[in-house]
């Protein structure tokens, strides 16, 4: 199972979501099937923000327990330690940043990190430009 935090654009409600796998969630999406739980508008998207880890068994393996759960949230914020110290965040504007970067050649220029939604991401695909998901825990949930 996995859990995604899913925003609709018409009505800009946000809810979260669970799926059996990513591709399913790419299954419901292609037929229509899936819909805010608000108005009903079929324009809803993946927020990349934060694929959350889940406590279930079969998830991670191994990672049934809160000890655990911690040992990798603490991992997670070690690496996202990382990622700003090495990465410039752009927010909401990485597709737009990723684009400057890729088109404009800016070679110097540090790594970014930033959200997307899953259409924005897939056209950088189709673009090629290469993104990574990664997991991403707000400060918040500490
Ligand atoms: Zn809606």
């Amino acid at each position: 199972m996995i859990k995604y935090n899913l925003n609709c654009k018409k009505c800009k409600h946000s809810f979260d979501s669970w799926f059996a796998s990513s591709l399913e969630f790419e299954k419901l999406k292609k037929k229509g099937f899936l819909t805010c739980i608000k108005c009903n508008s079929k324009k809803v998207v993946k927020s990349l923000m934060a694929p959350k880890i889940a406590s279930k068994k079969n998830y991670i393996t191994g990672v049934n327990d809160n000890s655990k759960i911690k040992e990798i949230y603490k991992k997670v914020k070690e690496y996202q330690g990382f990622i700003r110290k090495n990465f410039k965040y752009v927010g909401k504007n990485f597709a737009y940043e990723a684009r400057s970067i890729h088109f404009e050649n800016k070679k110097n220029n540090k790594g970014i990190y930033g959200t997307a939604t899953s259409d924005e991401i897939n056209e950088l695909h189709e673009e090629g430009i290469k993104t990574e998901i990664i997991p991403w825990i707000k400060d918040k949930s500490n």
